[in-house]
C-alpha cells in the first residue's frame, strides 16, 4: 500500500493528550467498573421539543432542500440581532454585523485564514479551548500564549504583555464565561481590552458559547458587543449550543466588526454552503421562545453544581463557585500533577474528570469537571470522589 505522510501542519500538533485517558479509561472499564464521564463539555439532556417541532415543519418545505446562503438566511441574522437586542441591549445590523456558523467552532476554526498572513503573531489566553491556537497555526499564524492565572481571575494581565507584543499582535482570542476556568469578565476589562486594542489595531475575537449557561441574576455574562467601542475592534463567536441543548445541530453566528464579519463570510463562501435551512428555521424558533427552557436550565445545573461543590469541599478540594458555565475548575491536592491525579481518580472510582493541563501550561495542578451528567450520576461519582 502507498504511504502518505501527513501535512506538517497537522503532524506537528502535540498528540492528543485525552488519549491516556482514553486507554485508562478502557482498562478500568474493563476490570467491569461503571464509568462516570465527567469530562466532556456535552450536554446530557435532549433540545426541547418546540425546537424540534419547529425542525419537522422546516425539514417539509422543499424551500429548505436546496443550497442554503453561504451568510445565513437574512430570517436567521435577524433573529440573532433580535435576540442580541433582548439579551445584552446590543445593536447589530443583521446585514452585514451578523453571520451564520455551521456552529461555532466552525467560524472560529475559518476565521484566522481571514485576517491573518503566515508569521503573524496571534495573542491566545491559555488554559484554553485548543481551537483557537490550531486554527491560527494552521493558517500559519504565529502564537503567543497570555497566561490566566488564578491570581488575577483567570483574566488575562493586559499590562503585562509589553508594547512590542501589542504592536505585532494582530489578534486576541479571549473567551468569557470561560472554558475550563468557569471565569467571567466584567465592562472594566473589556473596556480596557477595547481601549488597547484600538490602539494597537488589534482584533479581539471573543468567544461567548457559554453566556448563557449563569447562575447569578445580578451578574449575567456580557457580551462585547454591549461595550462602547466593541463592535470597533471585535467580532464575537457565539452559538445554540449550549443554550438549548443543540451542540448536534451545528448551528451558531459570528457577529461584531462588519469588516471582520465580510471577511469569515468570504472564507466561508469559498468552503462551505452554509447551514441547512431547516437548521436555521429551528434555531430562530430557539432564539424567539427559548428563554424559558433556558432557564430552567440553569436551574438544573445551578443544583447539579451545588451538590459537587459541597462534596469537593467535603473532600478538600479548592474550588471556586462557578457563576457561570457548567464546569468547575479545581486544583489538585498536593503532590499530584494534574495527570496523576486524574488517572488516580480514575483508577481507584471509574470517575473521568479532565486534567487541566490538557488546555495549554497554566492548568497545570487544576483538574476540570463537567457537569453533564443526571444528579443520580452525579450523587453517584460524588459519593466514589468523597470516598477516595
Ligand atoms: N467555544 C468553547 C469555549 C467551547 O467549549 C465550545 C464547545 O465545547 C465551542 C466554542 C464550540 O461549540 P459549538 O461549535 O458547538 O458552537
Amino acid at each position: 500500500m502507498a504511504q502518505f505522510q501527513l501535512a506538517d501542519r497537522l503532524a506537528k500538533l502535540p498528540p492528543y493528550l485525552f488519549a491516556e485517558i482514553d486507554r485508562i479509561k478502557a482498562q478500568v472499564a474493563a476490570r467491569g467498573v461503571d464509568i462516570i464521564s465527567l469530562g466532556i463539555g456535552d450536554p446530557d439532556m435532549p433540545t426541547p421539543d418546540f425546537i424540534i417541532e419547529a425542525m419537522k415543519k422546516a425539514v417539509e418545505k422543499p424551500v429548505n432542500h436546496a443550497y442554503p446562503s453561504y451568510v445565513g438566511m437574512l430570517s436567521y441574522r435577524e433573529a440573532v440581532a433580535d435576540w442580541y437586542k433582548r439579551r445584552f441591549n446590543a445593536d447589530l445590523d443583521p446585514k452585514s454585523e451578523v453571520v451564520s456558523l455551521i456552529g461555532s467552532k466552525e467560524g472560529i476554526a475559518h476565521f484566522p485564514l481571514a485576517f491573518i498572513n503566515p508569521g503573524d503573531l496571534v495573542l491566545v489566553c491559555t488554559p484554553n479551548y485548543p481551537v483557537y491556537n490550531i486554527a491560527t497555526e494552521f493558517a500559519g499564524g504565529i502564537v503567543k500564549f497570555v497566561p490566566l492565572t488564578e491570581d488575577n481571575s483567570f483574566l488575562p494581565d493586559l499590562d503585562a504583555i509589553d508594547e512590542e507584543t501589542w504592536t505585532k499582535a494582530k489578534a486576541i482570542f479571549v473567551n468569557y464565561p470561560n472554558n475550563p476556568t468557569a471565569a467571567m469578565a466584567d465592562m472594566a476589562f473589556y473596556e480596557k481590552l477595547i481601549k488597547i486594542a484600538k490602539q494597537y489595531n488589534v482584533i479581539v475575537v471573543h468567544d461567548t458559547a457559554y453566556t448563557e449557561i449563569y447562575y447569578n441574576e445580578d451578574n449575567r455574562p456580557l457580551s462585547i458587543m454591549s461595550v462602547p467601542g466593541g463592535k470597533d475592534v471585535a467580532i464575537e463567536f457565539h452559538s445554540l449550543s449550549k443554550t438549548y441543548n443543540m451542540t448536534g445541530w451545528r448551528v451558531g453566528m459570528a457577529v461584531g466588526n462588519p469588516q471582520l464579519v465580510a471577511g469569515l463570510g468570504k472564507i466561508k463562501e469559498n468552503v462551505d454552503s452554509g447551514v441547512f435551512q431547516a437548521v436555521q428555521e429551528a434555531g430562530i424558533v430557539a432564539m424567539r421562545d427559548g428563554d424559558p427552557f433556558t432557564a430552567e436550565l440553569r436551574k438544573i445545573y445551578k443544583q447539579r453544581r451545588d451538590i459537587m461543590i459541597a462534596a469537593l469541599r467535603k473532600a478538600g478540594i479548592h474550588c471556586n463557585v462557578p457563576e457561570s458555565t457548567f464546569y468547575i475548575w479545581c486544583r489538585v491536592p498536593q503532590g499530584y500533577t494534574s495527570s496523576e491525579f486524574v488517572t488516580k481518580v480514575l483508577q481507584e472510582t471509574g470517575v473521568v474528570i479532565t486534567p487541566g493541563n490538557g488546555f495549554g501550561t497554566p492548568g497545570e495542578g487544576y483538574f476540570r469537571i463537567s457537569l453533564t451528567v443526571n444528579d443520580a450520576r452525579l450523587e453517584e461519582a460524588v459519593s466514589r470522589i468523597v470516598k477516595l
